[in-house]
C-alpha cells in the first residue's frame, strides 16, 4: 500500500512526474551530494519510524559546505519536508529517502562556483541492501578508495560513487558479495558503501575518520551501543589488511546495509566462521533500535504517521508503546 513520491521544485509529487534536463550539471558532472535514509515500519505500533533523520541533515549540510552549496532549509526544516512526504506516501512497509543537493544550472563547464543549487527527495519502498540473513564473503578490491587530496571519501558526492560502482562490480564479477575497499597507503577503509568494524581480543576497531571513510551515521549508532549498552570498549584506528584475515568478528555496516556479517575475507575464514557473539548483540540491539522497541534508542528515530497512520488501529495509540518524536 502507498505509492513513491517526490519533494521536487517544492512540491509533493507522484515520482514519476519528478524529471530533470539532461543538461543538468550535477548529472554531467556529478556536482552534488546525497543522503541514504530508511524508514523502519512496525506493524504492531501501526507506525513508520524515520531513523536518524536529522543526522543525515546534519551530514548533508557538512558536505554542501565543502562542494559550495547551500540547503533550502534548516535541519528542522528538512526534517518537516521529509517526514511531510513520508507521510504523504501512505507507506506502511519499509522506506527510503533519498535526499540530493546539485547544480542545477543546463550549462558545459566543469566548476561548483556561480552556479544555482537544487534539492530534492524521493521516497520510495526498501528492502535489503546486502543479504544479512548469510555471511557475506568480501573480496579485496584492486581499486584503492579516493584520497581526502582528491576527492574528499566523508562527503557523499555523487561523482565520487563511481569509485564504489568499480569496487562493488569488480567484486561481485570475481564472485564475492562485496569488495573491501584498501586506501593508497594499504590500510583497511570500508566496503564499497558500508563501513566495517572487527572484533579482536574483545574490543571493536574500526578505520578512523582520517583513513578516506565515509563518517557514517550507522557506524556511530554501533559505537553507541557498543559501549552503551554491551560496556565494549571501540577504538577508531588504522587497520592492516591482514588484522582483519585474523579478527575474531568482521561485519560491514550502513543504512542500506544495516549490519551484515562477514564469514570469509580473501577466502580465509574470519573467527570461527560463525556469527560471533558481540555482533549477534549488536545486531539484535540495532535492529529492535530501529523499529522502535527500545526507548532508550528513541532519539533516534522520528515518527512518521503519529495517530494518523493509514489502518492504525485506533487502540494502539494507548498501548504506551514508544513513539518517538
Ligand atoms: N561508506 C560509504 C561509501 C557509503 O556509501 C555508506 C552509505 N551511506 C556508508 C559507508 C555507511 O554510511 P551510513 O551509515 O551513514 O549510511
Amino acid at each position: 500500500m502507498g505509492k513513491s513520491m517526490a519533494y521536487f521544485k517544492g512540491e509533493n509529487i507522484p515520482l514519476e512526474e519528478a524529471k530533470i534536463s539532461i543538461m543538468t550539471h550535477g548529472f554531467n558532472y556529478g556536482t552534488g551530494c546525497f543522503e541514504g535514509i530508511r524508514g523502519y515500519w512496525n506493524k504492531e505500533h501501526g507506525e513508520l519510524y524515520i531513523l536518524h533523520l536529522a543526522e543525515h541533515f546534519r551530514r548533508m549540510a557538512k558536505n554542501a559546505k565543502i562542494l559550495f552549496m547551500n540547503l533550502p532549509a534548516d535541519i528542522a526544516g528538512l526534517c518537516d519536508i521529509s517526514v511531510q512526504l513520508a507521510r504523504e506516501t501512505e507507506f506502511n512497509q519499509d522506506l527510503y529517502l533519498r535526499p540530493t543537493l546539485y547544480k542545477a544550472d543546463e550549462v558545459i563547464g566543469v566548476r561548483l562556483h556561480g552556479l544555482k543549487d537544487a534539492f530534492h527527495i524521493y521516497c520510495a519502498p526498501m528492502g535489503t541492501y546486502v543479504d544479512i540473513d548469510r555471511p557475506l564473503h568480501l573480496g579485496t578490491s584492486s581499486w584503492r578508495r579516493i584520497a581526502d587530496t582528491a576527492v574528499p571519501a566523508r562527503a557523499k558526492i555523487i561523482g565520487a560513487y563511481i569509485n564504489s560502482a568499480l569496487c562493488k562490480t569488480e567484486a561481485i564479477m570475481n564472485g564475492f558479495d562485496e569488495g573491501l575497499f584498501l586506501n593508497e597507503d594499504g590500510h583497511v577503509c570500508e566496503g564499497s558503501a558500508e563501513n566495517l568494524f572487527m572484533v579482536r581480543d574483545g574490543t571493536l576497531v574500526t578505520p578512523s575518520v582520517a583513513d578516506n571513510i565515509l563518517e557514517g551515521i550507522t557506524r556511530s549508532s554501533i559505537m553507541e551501543i557498543a559501549e552503551r549498552d554491551l560496556g565494549i570498549k571501540c577504538q577508531a584506528r588504522t587497520i592492516d589488511r591482514t588484522e582483519i584475515y585474523i579478527a575474531d568478528e568482521l561485519f560491514i555496516c550502513g543504512t542500506g546495509a544495516q549490519i551484515a556479517w562477514v564469514s570469509h575475507v580473501d577466502h580465509r575464514t574470519i573467527g570461527t566462521g560463525q556469527l560471533g557473539p558481540i555482533t549477534e548483540k549488536i545486531r539484535e540491539i540495532y535492529f529492535k533500535a530501529v523499529h522502535g522497541e527500545l526507548p532508550q534508542y528513541s532519539h533516534w528515530l522520528t515518527s512518521v504517521y503519529g495517530t494518523a497512520a493509514p489502518g492504525r488501529a485506533a487502540t494502539l495509540a494507548s498501548t504506551g508503546k514508544v513513539v518517538a518524536s
